[in-house]
């Protein structure tokens, strides 16, 4: 079966670094990308742009828009690119500018949707700072990711980051697809509920477990952990909405594939490791069929 990794990183960002030296272990590099997507049968990821200007900087207020993978560029034919929002210079007197760099990028055919950081930048999603962005999403046809749950730095704000601050963005704005990332964990029950109340919103499976395979196992033989997932999972009972992703350089790809696998109900694997991806992200399936996937 092929997979789609819907949520992997490619930027030089200290923490990702950090984390991939001294919890995950994986080899944070393009190289290392490539030798860990062909070993697990992974035949196209889609990375999250973000940028730091100084090491240590992430969630950075100063990155100028769009934020990019730039541990790679141009991008090799298995990745694909979420443009990174940074809201705090969207609203400062260069936003019109970097509106414009934003608009011009998402007429490249590497970028498959737009990314917002939501918690780590300090705007809800439905603030209007955010609503030319929208309006570029529907305009091109690409989906808008949203950081949902915990924020992998303290300096983020939880409030931002509820995934039930979704509900209204979708609400408002029916006719553009929403991804919330890690299905709002810790908070699964209430991103579980806006996936399926809302016809326009799917989400991620990535980054729920962080760190090598003896983590991983520790926490994938504590059932209360695994059910924890699961019962958001069962309540929504909307595989087809469901996608999959790891958050590499957070976890290796293999290990991340087992974790999902003992989670999700074996007949609708095919679905969230690989056709829901089509469903959300139009130009993932325009690249796979160029590449005879
Ligand atoms: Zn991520």
């Amino acid at each position: 079966m092929p997979i789609i990794d819907i949520h992997i990183h490619l930027s030089s960002i200290e923490s990702f670094r950090h984390t991939a030296r001294e919890l995950s272990g994986v080899d944070y590099t393009e190289l290392g990308l490539r030798r860990e997507f062909e070993r697990c049968g992974v035949v196209l990821g889609v990375g999250m742009g973000v940028e730091e200007t100084s090491p240590g900087a992430f969630p950075d207020i100063k990155a100028a828009n769009p934020m990019r993978l730039d541990l790679s560029d141009p991008l090799p034919p298995f990745l694909m690119e979420c443009v990174g929002i940074n809201p705090v210079r969207l609203a400062s007197p260069e936003g019109r500018k970097e509106l414009e760099r934003i608009e011009e990028r998402l007429a490249s055919d590497e970028v498959a949707g737009i990314k917002l950081y939501a918690g780590y930048y300090h705007y809800f999603v439905t603030d209007e700072v955010y609503a030319p962005v929208y309006e570029l999403a529907r305009q091109f046809d690409v989906p808008v990711v949203i950081h949902t749950g915990d924020t992998y730095s303290m300096n983020g704000l939880l409030k931002y980051s509820h995934p039930l601050t979704v509900d209204e963005l979708a609400y408002r704005y029916r006719d553009v697809r929403f991804m919330l990332c890690h299905l709002g964990d810790p908070w699964v029950m209430d991103a579980a509920e806006v996936v399926a109340k809302n016809p326009n919103v799917y989400a991620d499976l990535s980054g729920l477990v962080v760190g090598n395979r003896p983590h991983f196992e520790r926490f994938m033989n504590e059932p209360l952990f695994m059910d924890h997932f699961r019962r958001a999972l069962v309540y929504a009972d909307r595989y087809d909405k469901m996608l999959f992703g790891t958050d590499w350089p957070l976890a290796p790809i293999d290990v991340y594939i087992d974790f999902v696998r003992r989670l999700v109900p074996e007949q609708h694997h095919d679905d969230v490791f690989y056709r829901n991806a089509l469903r959300v992200f139009p130009r993932v399936e325009e690249r796979l069929a160029r590449l005879g996937q």
